[in-house]
């Protein structure tokens, strides 16, 4: 594990965080289902899948990419429907398996816990019955805003019953949809290096340094307690 950022960050107890906010995809689920179930549609093995999806992400494309090089002329949304029934939604395998720990050591902590990401709402349901410890949760499609514009990180101060960015830590597997602008919204940031985005993108040149750089969430609440000036 890698804990890039946190000797600068262990002794400034007043600028610490007060609420941890969580990206979905990567950060909470492990989407390897998500994807399993695309390359079953397509009618290619998932190891084909995922490499093209890979060069994808290398490429700055996103999922039309996939169905351009893999089934020219179809268009993904027009899937989505049979995708969903397929794949059922979140399930507790999903999770990766450190989530459920960081979260409730978060909150016995004394952290503010929020859920946030680009997600349809049915999303949140299906978190929901997953019994995850959280203060409030929302999904972009309900927001009616989706990362990287920089409203969605409006609301989720206002999710978050916070008007103050810096005291908002965001979690996030991408550069371009999570670090990126959540920094740039005057959010904390902790890129989370795991899952394709995680270990494929790089940072850009012009987006501020993560205040936190984990590949997993294991260390979390450990590293925040101590950047409050705390001892565990
Ligand atoms: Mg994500």
């Amino acid at each position: 594990m890698t804990l890039d950022g946190i000797t600068e960050q262990a002794d400034v107890d007043d600028d610490a965080p007060s609420t941890v906010v969580f990206d979905v995809g990567e950060v909470l689920i492990d989407e390897t289902r998500v994807w399993g179930v695309w390359a079953d549609l397509l009618g290619v093995s998932r190891l084909t899948f995922a490499s093209v999806l890979g060069a994808a992400i290398v490429q700055g494309e996103g999922l039309q990419a996939v169905f351009d090089h893999l089934a020219p002329n179809l268009e993904w949304r027009s899937f989505e429907q049979e995708h969903e029934d397929r794949y059922g939604g979140f399930r507790e395998e999903d999770l990766y398996p450190d989530v459920r720990r960081c979260l409730e050591d978060l909150v016995s902590l004394g952290f503010s816990v929020v859920i946030a990401g680009n997600q349809p709402t049915r999303r949140r349901t299906q978190l929901e019955a997953l019994g995850l410890p959280h203060d409030a949760m929302a999904m972009s499609e309900e927001l009616g805003v989706a990362k990287p514009d920089p409203v969605f990180f409006d609301r989720v101060l206002e999710l978050a019953g916070n008007d103050e960015p810096e005291e908002l830590l965001y979690v996030g597997d991408r550069t371009d949809n999570d670090v990126a602008p959540a920094a740039a919204a005057g959010l904390r940031t902790c890129w989370l290096r795991r899952g394709p985005w995680g270990q494929l993108q790089d940072l850009p040149e012009t987006a501020a340094e993560p205040d936190l750089v984990l590949e997993g969430l294991g260390e979390l609440a450990t590293l925040l307690t101590t950047w409050r000036g705390e001892t565990t």
